[in-house]
C-alpha cells in the first residue's frame, strides 16, 4: 500500500511539473525577469452580492517558480489586492514580447519554490442583476480573440497550465434563493445561499464552464445517455427558446451516439448544453451554442476540450478536424490554399480564424495521403484515446502522424501551415459556428 502510495505522489508531482516546458519562453520587463509558472490549485471565493449589484471574487492561487523571476499571471479586470505569501505587492499590466498580448506580472522576484498568490477583483463580464435582485452570470469564453478565456474574470494561467481549481459561490442581498449552477465540475451546495464547484485537475483556463441563474429562468431536461462504455452519462439541456429544448436534446443525443462511434468513449462525466439560440463556444463537456453549431462545439469535446491545445499556435488543430467533419470529412488530392495556422509568434494565445477553411482542406489532403492506413480518421481516434486530458501542440501532432502514417510530413506542414501570409489575409471570414457576439446579446442570454 505504500509503495503504491508513494508511485501515485511521484505521478502527481511530475504531472504537476509537467507541463511548464509548454509555455512561451520568459522574457525581460525594465522592472527585472519575467517569468511563466506553474499553478498548482486555485481556489476562488465569489460573492455576488444583489444588494450592492457587485460580484467580488478573492482568489488563492498555490504555484511553484522553476526560475527566479517575477511571475506571470493574468487578469483582465484591474485587480484591487495582490499579495504573495501574504505580503501586498504592486502588479503591473504589460504586453508580451512583440506586443503579441497582455499580461500582469506581480512585481515580486521570487526564488525557486513554491508560492501563494492572492488576488481580488470585481468581475463585471456577464453578471446581470435584475431589479428583483436575482442573479444570473456566466463565464463563457471565446477563443479566436485574444485574452477571453477565464481571464475575463478570475486570476489564471496561459492555456499550457492544468491544475484543480474550486470556486466557491455566495449570492448575498437577498432572502431566498431558488437558484440553480450549471457547472462542468462537481456542484455541491454548501449552505442556504452558497455552492462549491470542484474542477478536474486536467482543466486549463479554456476548460472550466459556470452558469448561474434563478430557478425556473431557463427551461431545461435532465435526462441520461449511455455511454458505448456503459455509463450513465447526465446530460443537462435548457435554451433561451423554451420550446426549442427537446430539439437540442434530441440533436444531442445523434450527434453523441455518432462521435462515440467515430473516436470511442465520451470522455466526460456529464454533458451541458445551453441552447442559446446565437453563438458557439466550447468548454470541457459543455457548450453555450447555436441549434446549427451544437454538433460542431459537440466534436469539441473531443479535439479541444478532450486532446486540447496548448497555445495560440495548436488551436488551429481541433477547429481544421471539426470543421472538416462539418464538411463530409472529405478528401482531396490537393492540400488547398497554405496559410499561417501554427507559426505565428510563439506569445499567441488565440486561435487563427483561418483554421476552419485551410485547416479543413489540409486535413482533407492528409486523409488523402493515409488511405492505405484508414485514413485520417482512424488516426485521430488513436490520437484521441491516446492524449485525451492532455496538451498537444502542432509539432506533438505531426509527429504522431507520421508514426502513423510512415510519412515525412514535416515539409508539407511547412508549407502548408506554417505559411506567413498577407496582413488581410489573416483577417479571414468569420466562421458561422463561432460567430463574434456583441456583449448586449451576451447579457441578454444571461
Ligand atoms: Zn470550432
Amino acid at each position: 500500500m505504500k509503495s503504491i502510495l508513494l508511485l501515485c505522489s511521484l505521478i502527481y508531482a511530475a504531472h504537476s511539473w509537467a507541463n511548464l516546458h509548454l509555455a512561451p519562453p520568459d522574457f525581460n520587463i525594465p522592472e527585472g525577469r519575467a517569468v511563466f509558472v506553474d499553478m498548482t490549485h486555485a481556489h476562488h471565493g465569489i460573492v455576488f452580492d444583489a444588494g450592492k449589484r457587485r460580484t467580488t471574487a478573492t482568489s488563492t492561487i498555490q504555484f511553484t517558480v522553476t526560475k527566479p523571476g517575477m511571475p506571470i499571471f493574468d487578469l483582465v479586470p484591474t485587480p484591487s489586492l495582490v499579495e504573495i505569501n501574504g505580503q501586498p505587492v504592486d502588479q503591473k499590466l504589460i504586453s508580451l514580447p512583440g506586443n503579441e498580448s497582455k499580461v500582469r506580472v506581480a512585481l515580486q522576484p521570487l526564488a525557486i519554490g513554491t508560492h501563494t498568490l492572492k488576488v481580488v477583483n470585481q468581475i463585471k463580464e456577464n453578471v446581470g442583476y435584475t431589479i428583483f435582485r436575482n442573479v444570473k452570470a456566466a463565464f463563457w469564453i471565446r477563443d479566436l480573440k485574444d485574452r477571453l478565456f477565464w481571464e475575463q474574470y478570475l486570476p489564471v494561467n496561459l492555456e499550457f497550465d492544468q491544475h484543480a481549481r474550486v470556486m466557491d459561490i455566495e449570492l448575498k442581498g437577498r432572502k431566498i434563493h431558488t437558484q440553480v449552477v450549471h457547472a462542468n465540475g462537481k456542484v455541491t451546495k454548501t449552505g442556504k445561499n452558497a455552492w462549491r464547484i470542484e474542477y478536474p485537475a486536467w482543466y486549463t483556463t479554456s476548460s472550466p464552464y459556470f452558469h448561474t441563474m434563478r430557478k425556473g429562468s431557463r427551461r431545461t431536461q435532465y435526462f441520461n445517455v449511455k455511454s458505448i462504455d456503459g455509463r450513465e452519462i447526465p446530460f443537462t439541456v435548457y435554451t433561451f427558446i423554451p420550446w426549442s429544448v427537446s430539439k437540442y436534446s434530441a440533436e444531442a443525443r445523434r450527434v453523441f451516439a455518432e462521435l462515440e462511434a467515430d473516436y470511442g468513449p465520451w470522455m466526460h462525466d456529464s454533458f451541458i448544453a445551453y441552447g442559446a439560440g446565437f453563438g458557439g463556444m466550447e468548454h470541457s463537456g459543455a457548450t453555450m451554442t447555436s441549434f446549427a453549431a451544437l454538433d460542431h462545439e459537440m466534436l469539441h469535446c473531443y479535439f479541444a476540450k478532450g486532446v486540447m491545445p496548448a497555445d495560440g499556435n495548436s488551436g488551429w488543430i481541433d477547429e481544421a478536424i471539426a470543421s472538416w467533419r462539418d464538411r463530409g470529412y472529405y478528401r482531396s488530392p490537393t492540400p488547398g490554399v497554405p496559410a499561417n495556422l501554427a507559426g505565428r509568434s510563439i506569445y499567441a494565445r488565440n486561435t487563427n480564424n483561418q483554421a476552419y477553411a485551410h485547416g479543413s482542406a489540409f486535413l482533407a489532403y492528409l486523409d488523402f495521403l493515409m488511405q492505405d492506413k484508414g485514413g485520417l480518421k482512424a488516426f485521430l481516434r488513436g490520437y484521441f484515446q491516446t492524449y485525451k486530458k492532455t496538451l498537444i501542440t502542432t509539432d506533438h501532432f505531426i509527429n504522431n502522424l507520421e508514426f502513423f502514417s510512415g510519412l515525412e510530413l514535416k515539409q508539407l506542414f511547412l508549407d502548408n501551415v506554417y505559411t506567413p501570409t498577407p496582413e488581410k489575409g489573416d483577417v479571414a471570414v468569420e466562421n458561422h459556428f463561432h460567430p463574434a457576439v456583441s456583449e448586449e446579446k451576451l447579457l441578454e442570454a444571461l
